[in-house]
Formats: C-alpha cells, sequence, structure tokens
C-alpha cells in the first residue's frame, strides 16, 4: 500500500486500471493527487509492481527494459538467470532486483551497462 507521495508528499489514492485508462486490465493503479506519479500493481491484487514514478521516472524503467527484457524475450537466457544477472550486476538484494523498484540512478546503470556485464562480465558490483 502506499499512501503518501515520495516526490511532492500528497495523497495517494488506488483507483482500477477502468478508472485510470479508461480499460480494465483486472488490476489498480496508485496515483498521487497532488502530482503526476502512480504505479500499477500485480493483477488482480492492490500490491503495488513497485514504487511510485513520475515522467522521467518511469520513462527510465521502460528504457532499462528495453535493454533489459531482451536478455531473456530473445532466450539468451532464461528468466530467472537474467534476474540473478541483474541483482549480481546491482548488487541489489533478490527481493529489490526489479526495474520497478529502481530509482532514476539505478535505471541509468542498467540502460548505461547492463548488457555489456551479460556479454563479458564485466562492470558487476560483485
Ligand atoms: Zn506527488
Amino acid at each position: 500500500m502506499i499512501k503518501i507521495c515520495r516526490y511532492c508528499g500528497g495523497k495517494v489514492i488506488c483507483i482500477s486500471t477502468k478508472a485510470f485508462y479508461g480499460r480494465d486490465y483486472g488490476a489498480h493503479v496508485y496515483k498521487c493527487t497532488g502530482c503526476d506519479a502512480y504505479v500499477g500493481t500485480h493483477k488482480g491484487t492492490k500490491n503495488p509492481l513497485g514504487t511510485l514514478a513520475n515522467k522521467e521516472l518511469r520513462e527510465l524503467r521502460k528504457k532499462a527494459h528495453e535493454v533489459f527484457d531482451p536478455c531473456w524475450k530473445d532466450k539468451h537466457m532464461q528468466r530467472k538467470s537474467a534476474y540473478r544477472r541483474l541483482k549480481e550486476f546491482m548488487g541489489t538484494a533478490r527481493e529489490d532486483t526489479h526495474i520497478a523498484m529502481f530509482d532514476e540512478d539505478q535505471c541509468r546503470r542498467v540502460i548505461a551497462g547492463f548488457k555489456r556485464f551479460v556479454l563479458t562480465g564485466e562492470g558487476g558490483s560483485t
């Protein structure tokens, strides 16, 4: 549950994806009433996917996914292995190793160096 916005301190409300996107994805969205920050939830729950993100962070997370996802979607490795490599690269705890949890700097690190780390093993934090 998210109640207070980490950007502006405003009140955060939880609404259905239908109310937010105009389309029902069977999930919810935590949305700040004071700024444009939001984050979705896991399907069928009110459990947030990660931390609240403003526009800049949403863009960075999208770009980080564009670097990360092909590692397992193109079948170079299994999804689980890809997350293990990401954890090694970031030096984060397993439960915090999700792009939806990453902040701006962490996303920038993924974008800048994760692909090289997967290919060469260089640039990891361990
Ligand atoms: Zn806010």
